[in-house]
């Protein structure tokens, strides 16, 4: 919470008059010199479902403006949580078993870090055996990868 200047949706300055903007708590931000309040994706998400504890990802999305990719990350960063009475309003994207917060559900995260682990591997041999490899974890005009998944 010490930090919550450097988060993404921080809000530095006033829309109003542009006064340092100081955070208020639950994604509210006060203005020092006028007192006008704004709220930041967080803020305006965590509102919504303060009044509409079981709402859908979608219908947050479309009532705050905010995207469902923001949400979703919002999710995974755990700064709102899905309410126990809620409904499912996330789902591991690998079981699809509803979870409260983050992307996968314990058991998939295990079984997605072993994956990644083995597809890292996979990639070393097989970029040796295509001839690109010099051993190292450039190919030879020095590209690095970045594994997407
Ligand atoms: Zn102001
Ligand atoms: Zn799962």
């Amino acid at each position: 919470m010490d930090n919550i200047r450097s988060w993404p949706g921080a809000i530095q300055n006033c829309a109003e008059c542009g006064g340092e903007m100081r955070y208020a708590g639950l994604g509210e931000f006060r203005c020092v010199e006028c007192g006008n309040v704004q709220l930041n994706d967080y803020g305006r998400v965590r509102a919504y479902l303060e009044a509409h504890p079981g709402a859908m990802q979608s219908e947050v999305s479309r009532a705050t403006g905010v995207s469902t990719n923001r949400i979703r990350q919002l999710l995974v960063e755990e700064r709102i949580e899905i309410s126990a009475n809620s409904n499912i309003f996330l789902n591991c994207e690998m079981c699809g078993m509803p979870i409260r917060s983050g992307s996968r559900c314990p058991k998939c995260e295990e079984r997605y870090q072993r994956e990644m682990a083995l597809e890292k591997k996979a990639e070393r041999v097989g970029s040796i055996k295509s001839g690109h490899m010099a051993g190292d974890k450039m190919n030879a005009s020095g590209e690095m990868r970045f594994l997407k998944k």
